[in-house]
This record gives C-alpha cells, structure tokens and sequence, in this order.
C-alpha cells in the first residue's frame, strides 16, 4: 500500500473537539485531514440539549469538571474561555439564551452549531473525509502512518478526538483508549456518567408507578451533592440532580435524597397536626410533593388515617423519608442512555498546555477521550472547544 498524501495534521474524529482543532491547526496555514468513520458528522452535537445544544455555561470553572487532576483542565479552560465560544456562536448570528444555571442554548437547533464549525472548517481549508476506516496508526522517526482500507496518509501530527463510549449507536467506539494503549500511554478505566440510575424490587415498582412526574430534589452522594430537578421513570430515577450525581455514586453505595429541600418537614408535619388534625395525611403531604408521590410515599411506609391520630414517631419516619430518603441503586443505564463517560487518557500522559502525549512528541488527545468530564450543563461542550483550541495551536 503505498502513501497518498501528506499533511501537517491529522485528526482522528470529527465530533465537537476535532472540529475545533482541524479549524484552529488550519487558520495556523498547516495542512489539515480530519477523518471520522461516521457518514454524517457531530451526531452528538446534533442530538444534544434536547436538540438545541447547550453549547456552553456561563459558570465554566474547573470545579464544574471530574479529573484525577482536578487542575489539568484550568490551563486550557483559561487559553479558550466560555466568552471565546459565546464570540463565535455570535459572529455566525446564532442565536442563544441561558435556559438556567449559566446554561447557554441555541434559540433554534443544534444543527446551527455543527453548521458553524463545519463552515469554520471550510475557511481554514480544512480537508474532511467521512465514512472511513481506520485500521491502524504507527509511528516512523519522522511521521505518523494512518492506515486506512486502500491507503496510507502521513502526517507529523496525530491528533485522536473519537470521543467517549455513550451512545454506541450513533458512533461512539473505544478506538481512542486502543491507540492510547498502542502507544503505551495508561487508560483510566472508562464508565458511564451523566446517566440514570436503576433500582430493584419496592423502589422500583414505586419508581414505574411514578414515571412522568419531576420533582426538586437535592441529591446526594457523600459530600457532594446537586440540588436540581428529579424524574421518576418506568426504569428508576432520571432528571438533572441524578445524571449529575451518577458521575460520582460508586457501586453498592446509598444515595440521598431530599424531596423537599426548601422544607423542614418535621416542623411542618408538627404545625400540621396542631392547626387541622382531620386532615388526612396523604393530603398533608400533597400539599408539598406531586399528588400521585404523596400517596405512593404514604403506601410505601403504610402511613394513613388522619394526621391527629397519627403518632408522632410515625410522623417523624415519614418526615425522614421526605427530607432524607436513602436508597442504594442497583446500577446505571450504562452506555445507552449515559450523556458521557468517566475516565479515559490518564491526564498524567499529557500536557495541560498543548494537549500533547509526554512520551510521544506529535501525538495529542483532546475532548472527551481524555480522563475530564464535565458536570451537566454545556460543561463538556466546553472541555471539548478549549481542548481542541489548545490543541489546534500546537499542532
Ligand atoms: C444525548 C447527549 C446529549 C448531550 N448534551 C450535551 C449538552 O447539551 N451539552 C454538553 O456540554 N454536552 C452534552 N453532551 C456531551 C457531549 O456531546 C460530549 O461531551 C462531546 O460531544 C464530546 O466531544 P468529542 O469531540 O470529544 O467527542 P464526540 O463529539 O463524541 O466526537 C467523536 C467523533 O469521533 C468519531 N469516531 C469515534 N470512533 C471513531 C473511529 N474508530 N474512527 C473514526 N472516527 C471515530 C465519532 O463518529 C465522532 O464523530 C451530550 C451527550 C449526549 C450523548
């Protein structure tokens, strides 16, 4: 097989941070080959944020991210900030709004995103190839070989963005954790993050009688804890404040939960039964949570009658429950559902700076292959534009 071209760079994956990378390596004047084995491009972008791509958060810090170097990310995060991305989206007169938190999102579709970066591509000649194989890369003392079907492409520059692990169905492949291995740098173990969590027996049957109803909850796992929205569904629990807690919950652990953060229910339990004791409890308790999770929380414990004649040790176990219902999940939805995958390319292996291998001059790896992932909330996107920027300056 002989050698079809040479370029300065290639990029392996065309999702959110090899795109920013291809563009940034090309408005630098060096010859750029992006390559993805997908037929249709930033998949992910397209079905993010429900379709609107939250492309970013106002709030972007490096305590929003999960490293085993909580500081690896600051220097990149600091080379290309949230206002650098929010001054493209702009100039490309995308229109956006911050939906909560610092939460950026398109007015319209997530297309308008991918649109952008592909044009972007386009202006810094980037060369784009889709639907490929790759079947290996090497290294020479020179240059890089990636191996494709029928040809070989060199280049002096690798840079491996195939993302992570969630959603295998529309591309998602391992193929970066192999070359990382291949090239003798450590993996951290990968597992899925930002994802539902599943639960047996009682509590799932109370979670499938349930589906459909959210509700504000602070979550928790050890010292950390989200205070967000909480949705029952017919498969556990789901909603912002258990996607982001599932990214630390480890397994055969307990989780917490408050199902009225804004209200000491003992108290409010006590004044209750003072000022209407015919009151019926389950009514009581409607007055706080969703009607249907009033009853099926009284049904679960076995708690009815009138508030009067309810003891008040009951009253207390069903304000426990209210305030601080703990409960161990039995594991996640997996790579199916997950928004991202924990772990990846030890950050050990690589510079802060350039996004550049220690051992292995000319070998990058950005986005989210690499062991940072970002809380919910346009975070990753981020990791994914300040990654791939600090990349496309060294390349
Ligand atoms: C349903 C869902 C919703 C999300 N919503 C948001 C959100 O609103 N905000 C946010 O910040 N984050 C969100 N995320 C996370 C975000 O999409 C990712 O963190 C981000 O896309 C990572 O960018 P990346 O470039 O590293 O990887 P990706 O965008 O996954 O791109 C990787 C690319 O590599 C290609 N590839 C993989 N293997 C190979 C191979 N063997 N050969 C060639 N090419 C390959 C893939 O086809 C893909 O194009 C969401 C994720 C999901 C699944």
């Amino acid at each position: 097989m002989e050698t079809l071209k040479h370029f300065d760079v290639i990029i392996i994956g065309a999702g959110a941070a090899g795109m920013m990378c291809a563009i940034e390596s090309g408005k630098r004047g060096r010859s750029v080959l992006l390559l993805d084995h997908a037929k249709k491009i930033g998949e992910k972008i397209r079905i993010s944020g429900g379709g609107r791509c939250n492309f970013t958060n106002l709030n972007t810090h490096p305590s929003k991210f999960i490293s085993s170097n909580k500081k690896f990310m600051v220097s990149a995060l600091n080379q290309y900030t949230h206002n650098d991305f929010i001054k493209l989206v702009e100039s490309h007169n995308i229109k956006f709004h911050e939906k909560k938190l610092g939460q950026l999102f398109c007015d319209n579709s997530s297309q308008q995103i991918i649109d952008m970066l592909l044009d972007e591509c386009k202006k810094a000649n980037v060369n784009l190839l889709t639907d490929v194989i790759i079947q290996n890369i090497s290294k020479n003392e020179t240059n890089y070989s990636v191996e494709l079907i029928d040809y070989i492409y060199s280049s002096s520059s690798i840079v491996v963005a195939t993302g992570g692990l969630s959603i295998p169905k529309i591309g998602a492949t391992k193929f970066g954790y192999d070359i990382a291995k291949k090239f003798d740098l450590d993996v951290i173990s990968p597992s899925a993050a930002l994802v539902p969590l599943t639960f047996s027996n009682n509590i799932l049957d109370m979670c499938k009688n349930l589906t459909g109803i959210s509700q504000d909850a602070i979550v928790s796992y050890g010292k950390t804890f989200f205070k967000e929205g909480m949705l029952f569904t017919h498969r556990g629990l789901s909603g912002p404040s258990i996607l982001q807690i599932s990214s630390y919950w480890k397994l055969t652990n307990e989780i917490n939960i408050n199902l009225c953060p804004d209200l000491d229910v003992v108290s409010y339990l006590g004044n209750k039964k003072k000022l209407n004791s015919k009151q019926d409890i389950s009514s009581v308790i409607s007055e706080i949570v969703p009607k249907r999770l009033a009853l099926s929380i009284c049904n679960y414990l076995n708690i009815n009658g009138k508030i009067s004649e309810i003891p008040n040790k009951i009253l207390i176990v069903l304000a426990n429950f209210l305030n601080s219902w703990s409960l161990k999940p039995t594991g996640t939805e997996g790579y199916r559902t997950a928004e991202v995958t924990l772990g990846g390319v030890n950050t050990n292996e690589l510079s802060s700076k350039t996004m550049m291998s220690k051992k292995h001059e000319g070998l990058f790896f950005i986005g989210e292959v690499v062991d940072v992932t970002g809380h919910l909330g346009g975070y990753n996107f981020q990791w994914a534009w300040s990654s791939g920027y600090v990349a496309g300056q060294y390349t």
